[in-house]
């Protein structure tokens, strides 16, 4: 399914989900800047997004993840595709999904022709700046717009939950770096890509760090007290969430706990 938010004249969301009893499961955005793109949402709602991208010039991607780049595909191929240095060999050749995240997002197609993006476009007269957003995965950047300070965030600053988990190759401590910077930015709105635009965001921001980092203190008082990851999940009470299992592995609560400790994926 997919539905538009439009936020003024330049800028619109573009909402792509699969349908649960008439619901989205869980949303995506991209965002239309004037005649461009930013990210293309999930492969469950490619058709319908065939019909809004009409006289688009350009699609840059985030990142590499399914939910972002689904859509790709439905572009052709006079529509040039732009993605970050370590995004471009997993858009060529993405990872084949499992049954759950194809039911959830779908699966993305190869795309042959994908170019380096730039440190910096323009927009008509909107000029921005790609940031790297490094932490929830390696590849990941997001786009600064200086005038309006407006900050197209990726999937930095993840979305306010009490789950406790991570994926296999997300660094969180180097997540919650990564919003820290995100806060230093002078940042009028943040177009998240989960919950769309955000005006004044720095109080979500730092209600997001503030959550990670309690749980990172807990965790490394208990590693210090020689407590195993085992005992410092069940110590802690870390239950997982119903679909952890169909993740197969792509999810857990000990990536988490790991993550936080030793600093790294
Ligand atoms: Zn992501």
């Amino acid at each position: 399914m997919l539905e538009l938010e439009p936020f003024d004249d330049v800028v619109t969301g573009i909402k792509t989900a699969t349908a649960q009893g008439g619901k989205a499961i869980m949303w995506a955005y991209s965002y239309r800047v004037d005649n461009v793109f930013f990210d293309a949402g999930c492969a469950n709602a490619k058709e319908e997004l065939r019909s809004h991208i009409k006289g688009i010039e350009r699609l840059l991607v985030t990142h590499s993840h399914e939910d972002h780049v689904g859509g790709c595909s439905v572009f052709g191929p006079d529509t040039p595709i732009l993605a970050p240095d370590l995004t471009i060999p997993v858009l060529k050749s993405p990872p084949n999904l499992n049954e759950f995240f194809q039911y959830v997002w779908g699966q993305p197609e190869p795309i042959e022709d994908v170019e380096l993006m730039s440190s910096q476009f323009s927009v008509g007269d909107l000029d921005f700046e790609v940031i790297p957003l490094p932490g929830h995965s390696q590849d990941m950047v997001g786009f600064y717009e200086v005038h309006n300070r407006w900050f197209f965030s990726a999937d930095g600053v993840p979305l306010p939950s009490k789950k406790r988990l991570a994926m296999d190759d997300e660094n969180v401590p180097q997540a919650i770096a990564t919003m820290e910077r995100i806060l230093e930015l002078d940042v009028d709105v943040l177009f998240d890509f989960h919950r769309g635009p955000i005006r004044n965001p720095q109080q979500y921001i730092q209600t997001r760090i503030d959550f990670l980092k309690g749980v990172q203190n807990q965790v490394r008082d208990l590693h210090q007290e020689g407590k195993t990851i085992e005992e410092i999940q069940s110590i802690l009470n870390f239950e997982p969430p119903w679909y952890m299992d169909l993740t197969e592995g792509r999810f857990g609560i000990d990536y988490l706990i790991r993550s936080l400790i030793f600093d790294q994926p």
